[in-house]
């Protein structure tokens, strides 16, 4: 392994050019007060620029990202994310303002708020958006703080939240943090919400039946129009998991299902980079009455200025600091006015028909348990590997060796030995085939030689993790070895 940046430090060895004349570094620190000066300079490393630049340049090729490889973590939506977004995001205009700025001053952000909201309530059928929350789990909760005041103040003491039995982790974890209690609906054997298990279990204790739809099978809830006609005729609230709209995008709304409140993934959909707990943005929307709930303040136009409104007397209050991830709404809108109103259902269809693709290339190979076709993704089983002694997890990091990131792994849950595999509309016909090839060749490999998987993978920087130790104890604290 080579040397660490600070290993390689030398005393004295700069990467800044020197200043010609005599006292003119000194002079560029005069600012600096003398008592906030330190007198123990900081401990970094003492290399050159060409030791800087191959340090963040070999950083940047250990990295595996959309920009490098074919990426089909499923759910995650790993789409590209065109560089023109960035572009925009860091015009000065965005990046130099301040959020306590006077309104006055910021017209054009409050602008680009409100215009985006118009937007997102026009591709889900929603009357109002909050663009506050950080990541799609926190839109969830957002919903659930809502739901819960929207039952406080019906004096209707409603504590349960249905949940299908292959949804996202996110969904009941959000709904326990509102308070509320879980209960799970089951799987029908095409993968779809069971009706008669929801009729069991809907009652006048239910406040929301939150599903995702295209489910995360990969399949459209058929049924949806009745479900949604089940859970209001019991009084209860429909909220649609919209982390993934890829599938449906400008073809079907939410809210013309019959969904009261939604959350999108604008780090998915919409095309923000993520992962790597970088930042992304979940806005909740709601219809009609609901709507009065979202936090505040809201941005609000009354034909000659935007301003951002406070008195929003439903309102559950902020659940986010000053506008949100604001970069990242910029870059929403940019994806948005790009693809245009013409062409945003390409995107539907295109991921759709690239999902459709792999699934015809691969379900000779792997197992389908549900349906034969999909919508965004499809959930393939590595059961027949396995008993060859191949599990999942063992695929996955040869695919590494491959130089493909490997798929979702062991999710949905209802699945044994789940890859769940997301190509999104970004990638080409010859990427796919390249792809379907390499995992031709990956299962010759689990038939005539399976310790290649056990050992797998080979070619990156570091083999297999202990992935529960690498979460459960992380050690990022660098000590200097003397
Ligand atoms: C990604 C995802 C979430 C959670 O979103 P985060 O932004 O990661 O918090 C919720 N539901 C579904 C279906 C998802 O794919």
């Amino acid at each position: 392994m080579s040397r660490l940046i600070f290993e390689k430090s030398s005393p004295g060895r700069t990467g800044a050019y020197k200043c010609k004349s005599e006292g003119k570094s000194e002079d560029a620190l005069s600012f600096i007060p003398e008592e906030l000066r330190t007198s123990n300079p900081p401990d970094l490393p003492e290399v050159s620029e060409l030791d800087v630049i191959r340090h963040y340049t070999r950083l940047a090729n250990k990295n595996m990202g959309v920009t490098s490889n074919f990426y089909p973590l499923g759910s995650c939506t790993m789409k590209y994310n065109p560089c023109v977004n960035e572009e925009i995001a860091s015009m000065d205009s965005f990046v130099n303002i301040h959020p306590y700025q006077p309104q006055s001053t910021v017209q054009g952000a409050l602008e680009l708020m409100w215009l985006l909201e118009k937007y997102l309530n026009e591709i889900t059928a929603m009357d109002g958006f909050t663009l506050q929350p950080a990541a799609g789990a926190h839109g969830e909760f957002t919903a659930m703080l809502i739901a819960k005041k929207w039952f406080k103040d019906k004096n209707e003491n409603r504590n349960v939240i249905l949940v299908p039995d292959s949804s996202h982790g996110t969904n009941p974890a959000s709904a326990a943090m509102g308070g509320f209690q879980v209960t799970q609906i089951a799987s029908n054997e095409n993968g779809l919400v069971d009706l008669n298990d929801l009729d069991e279990k809907l009652n006048e204790k239910t406040a929301c039946f939150m599903m995702t739809n295209p489910n995360t099978l990969g399949l459209f809830e058929k049924d949806i129009l009745k479900i949604a006609d089940k859970v209001h005729s019991k009084g209860g609230l429909l909220y649609y998991d919209g982390a993934n709209l890829n599938a449906t995008l400008g073809l079907v709304r939410p809210g013309d299902a019959g969904f009261d409140f939604v959350h999108v993934n604008v780090h998915k959909t919409f095309s923000t980079p993520h992962g790597g707990g970088g930042p992304g943005a979940g806005p909740v929307g709601a219809r009609g009455l609901l709507a009065e709930y979202l936090p505040r303040p809201r941005v609000k136009y009354d034909g000659e200025k935007w301003s951002l409104d406070y008195d929003c007397p439903n309102s559950i209050g902020r659940v986010q600091a000053f506008y949100g991830n604001f970069s990242v709404l910029v870059k929403t809108l940019a994806y948005i006015l790009s693809i245009g109103k013409d062409s945003i259902t390409d995107v539907a269809k295109l991921s759709v028909l690239n999902a459709n693709y792999l699934l015809a290339k691969l379900k000779n190979i792997f197992a389908i348990p549900y349906g034969d076709s999909c919508m965004h993704e499809f959930v393939a089983s590595a059961e027949p590997q396995s008993k060859l002694g191949v599990k999942a997890m063992d695929i996955c990091k040869r695919m590494l060796d491959y130089g493909y990131h490997a798929p979702t792994v062991y999710f949905p849950l209802i699945v044994k030995e789940a890859l769940m595999i997301e190509p999104t509309e970004t990638e080409s016909k010859e990427t796919l085939d390249d792809y379907a090839e390499i995992i031709s060749k990956i299962q010759l490999e689990i038939e005539q030689e399976p310790e290649k998987l056990h050992n797998a993978p080979i070619t990156t920087p570091l083999r297999r993790l202990d992935d529960v130790s690498a979460a459960r104890h992380p050690n990022l604290r660098y000590e200097k070895r003397l």
